[in-house]
């Protein structure tokens, strides 16, 4: 009897937690997050010519949707198949930041360093413009990729040698050279490198235009095309590239729009 009871709970502790894991929380601001439901006439969703992400979660589909940092505060209008749709993005009190760099080159890189970086960013931001099907039941499950006490580091207006630059993209977590980075949710390893301003790095995409990035590594333990699980090692921590220290950077895009990682972890 005991036993079924058991069995009983966890089978519907296992359905609540199943449910719970699949969307990510709604934040409407610059660098946040909008999970939008939708009503049965729309298929599609895009914005600035990107397609949206779409999931069904129990009777509803929903559109989540990546707000651009760069995005001001106000209505905010979506493309579909049918009727548009209207969003209100809040503001944010995202904090400033100043960092004092040694190596003055990472404020402001010589010309074969811009066009090293140039060349860099174009590959990034085509990863980031992809848009792969995916063939998910449930909104992938995301756990933090390393160990480490963080706190608010995304979207801070940085300004380095006390010249402003742009806005922080990701998450960093502190922590120490040669901790183990794994990957917060199944996916596919689409870049590896090492890239002048992230340093050794690794890009995932999770499916459906939902990308994750490594940044700073002190070693890649992947390849590009090599599919992961969760929890699956993919490289660790280091301090390659622009770091004033070792730490992992965590970036998460959506839409090719940078959105706080945060935001895909269980509160
Ligand atoms: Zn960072």
């Amino acid at each position: 009897m005991k036993s079924k009871i058991g069995f009983l709970c966890a089978l519907l502790f296992g359905q609540s937690t199943h449910i719970m894991a699949q969307l990510p929380q709604d934040s409407r601001r610059a660098g946040g997050i909008a999970v939008i439901p939708l009503s049965q006439n729309i298929q599609q969703v895009y914005y600035k010519q990107q397609q949206v992400l779409i999931i069904q979660s129990k009777d509803q589909r929903y559109a989540v949707f990546g707000i651009p940092l760069s995005t001001p505060f106000g209505p905010l209008q979506l493309q579909t198949n049918a009727e548009p749709i209207q969003i209100e993005v809040q503001t944010y009190p995202y904090a400033q930041q100043y960092i004092k760099l040694k190596d003055q080159s990472y404020v402001s890189p010589d010309q074969a360093q811009l066009e090293r970086y140039a060349r860099e960013a174009e590959e990034q931001a085509t990863i980031y413009k992809s848009f792969t099907p995916s063939n998910w039941s449930t909104f992938p499950d995301f756990i933090t990729p390393t160990k480490g006490k963080f706190n608010n580091s995304f979207g801070r207006k940085r300004f380095f040698n006390g010249e402003e630059r742009a806005p922080h993209s990701g998450l960093d977590i502190p922590a120490p050279t040669g901790q183990k980075v794994i990957a917060p949710a199944e996916g596919i390893v689409v870049q590896t490198g090492n890239y002048f301003f992230n340093g050794n790095t690794v890009l995932i995409d999770h499916g459906q235009g939902l990308i994750s990035m490594f940044c700073h590594l002190s070693k890649i333990n992947v390849s590009k095309g090599q599919s992961v699980r969760q929890g699956d090692l993919i490289g660790l921590v280091g301090k390659t590239g622009r770091a004033t220290g070792s730490h992992l950077h965590w970036g998460m895009s959506l839409n090719n729009a940078r959105v706080d990682p945060q935001l895909f972890l269980k509160k």
